[in-house]
């Protein structure tokens, strides 16, 4: 879908549910990296159509601002208000259809993105073996640019990805492109994360104070101005234990999940947008 069309599908599915901009306050978890903060990408459509946004994350699109950054954004939020997140992990693809790749304008060189993810990756690979974690079709690009192993000290935020994305890798070798893989494991981390966020600010009262709506996708690139892609993906809770998942297709329509909380497991549902 393009972005404009999430957007637009956004707002329309949620208006009839009585979310609006006055009432309503947006929050986003999405990579730093300038590719997402185009015109025409989806977080910035979005901030433009909701009016302001919160900024809940970093590096891979985690939502590093944490469980204090989301206790803000819940205390920013209108009084009887609603509160709405997107999150989205997201992963470039050139013209040779190599996931991983990204050529930037004014560059004559093809770049990586999401370069958290697949540095991150790489770094597990460098201690784990070629022959454990199988090589991307992206391997050479921007090698000169990597981080090496004893910096991880001063980069907290890529130190975290490794960390949470190492337990995550389990099949990766049958993948039959490990940044594909590597991509829906960065989404179920940032989606796990958030997810922490939710229990920790429900435990008592059952439920969040405000009701929540959420879009999880995948951001791709846009290209010279063109209207930029995004994949919204079906929202998922969390397994009990973490455990691999099986990659899912890319669902082509709007899914909103809201969890419910107490009185045992939480509950998720979910609609498409009409
Ligand atoms: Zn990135």
């Amino acid at each position: 879908m393009l972005s404009s069309d999430v957007d637009e599908a956004v707002r329309r599915t949620l208006a009839a549910r009585g979310y609006t901009p006055a009432n309503t306050l947006f929050g986003h978890s999405v990579c730093s990296d300038e590719v997402n903060a185009k015109a025409e990408q989806l977080v910035n459509l979005m901030v433009s159509r909701w009016g302001e946004g919160f900024t809940l994350g970093g590096l891979g699109g985690l939502p590093f601002a944490g469980k204090s950054g989301f206790r803000a954004y819940l205390h920013h939020a209108p009084d009887s208000g609603k509160l709405l997140i997107m999150f989205a992990p997201h992963v470039g693809i050139d013209s040779e259809g190599r996931v991983g790749a990204l050529q930037r304008e004014g560059q004559s060189a093809l770049s990586k993105a999401c370069g958290a993810a697949l540095g991150a990756y790489k770094a597990i690979q460098s201690k784990g073996g070629a022959g454990k974690y199988k090589e991307s079709a992206v391997k050479d690009l921007n090698a000169r640019n990597e981080v090496k192993a004893s910096d991880y000290k001063f980069d907290p935020e890529l130190g975290s990805i490794i960390n949470l994305l190492t337990p995550r890798l389990k099949g990766v070798e049958l993948a039959p492109e490990p940044i594909t893989f590597v991509t829906y494991q960065m989404y179920t981390i940032v989606r796990d994360l958030l997810d922490n966020c939710f229990t920790e600010r429900s435990p008592k009262a059952g439920s969040l104070p405000l009701p929540l709506a959420l879009l999880p996708a995948i951001s791709l690139p846009s290209h010279h101005g063109e209207p930029a892609p995004s994949s919204p993906y079906p929202y998922r809770s969390p397994p009990p234990t973490p455990s691999p998942e099986p990659i899912p297709n890319p669902h082509p329509k709007l899914h909103r999940a809201r969890r419910t909380y107490g009185n045992g497991s939480p509950r998720c549902r979910s609609w498409a947008a009409s």
